[in-house]
């Protein structure tokens, strides 16, 4: 350090132990670091502007299917967390499909959790109707696929039981969910959902779309905690490259938001 900057460091910190400040320090190691004023003014500017943190929660449902594989390499490559619900019974379906459960595995960014073992087999009003019924899916899942957190989301319905809160969609699920409850699970279910057409698997809203329906929920507080928004999107989604792009795009939308954060959702606040 030259003695000029040397002095105008001490000079400084002298200043901020007058104004009675804690953060000398920090001051300090700032403005060491750089070739004067200018540096200082660049390092302080972004603390003064800190914006409140906003949770994302990108949540894939219904895999391993074809897609995934897609989904696996685009977080790897971009470095965000994400959480997939799995559905064991795909298993069955391919040896492929069961490598894809280990590829989710052993990547670091992607938590694997509770989609149910059967899916309901798409008859949910008659699934719904016996809750041990779906416990015992429920567990059936969890040893299929070795899963690490009592954490569901219940096939096709929008079901949340966290902490002391629940919030239920309406139809046919709430008295399996308050016994998964009992039991210690966890169900999340979602804000915003980025459609498809279940037929191609194709999403039918561009990464545009939903990158501004999320920064407006997110806006106007309409979620079921604040500040934290739970995406729902179909593994099924990313058969294909060019959706695979838009996956691409939305994540970098949400990311040029210095304030938004990326999570897995076993961090999700458990109190509102
Ligand atoms: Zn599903």
């Amino acid at each position: 350090m030259s003695s000029s900057a040397k002095s105008f460091t001490y000079t400084l910190v002298a200043s901020v132990v007058t104004f009675g400040l804690m953060s000398a320090l920090v001051t300090r190691s700032s403005v060491t670091k750089g070739p004067g004023i200018a540096s200082f003014a660049a390092t302080e500017e972004p603390v003064k502007k800190k914006l409140p943190l906003k949770y994302i929660y990108l949540s894939f449902d219904d895999g391993p299917l074809h897609g995934s594989d897609r989904i696996d390499s685009i977080v790897k490559a971009e470095r965000i967390k994400i959480s997939v619900f799995l559905v064991g019974r795909q298993l069955q379906v391919s040896k492929q499909l069961g490598e894809y459960v280990k590829m989710y595995e052993e990547n670091p960014f992607v938590e694997s959790y509770n989609h149910s073992y059967s899916h309901a087999n798409s008859h949910y009003q008659s699934y719904y109707k016996d809750p041990v019924q779906v416990l015992n899916d429920i567990i059936k899942n969890e040893e299929a696929l070795k899963l690490h957190f009592k954490i569901v989301r219940l096939p096709g319905r929008n079901i949340w039981r966290v902490g002391n809160r629940k919030r239920d969609d309406g139809n046919s699920g709430a008295a399996a969910a308050d016994t998964l409850a009992a039991h210690g699970y966890t169900l999340y279910g979602w804000d915003l959902e980025w459609r498809h057409d279940p037929k191609t698997g194709k999403p039918t809203q561009t990464a545009d779309s939903i990158a501004r329906a999320v920064e407006s929920r997110l806006e106007a507080g309409g979620t079921f905690t604040k500040d934290h928004i739970v995406l729902l999107i179909h593994d099924e989604m990313f058969r294909e490259e060019l959706a695979g792009n838009e996956l691409y795009q939305l994540i970098r939308k949400l990311r040029s938001h210095e304030n938004y954060v990326f999570e897995h959702l076993r961090f999700y606040p458990t109190k509102p």
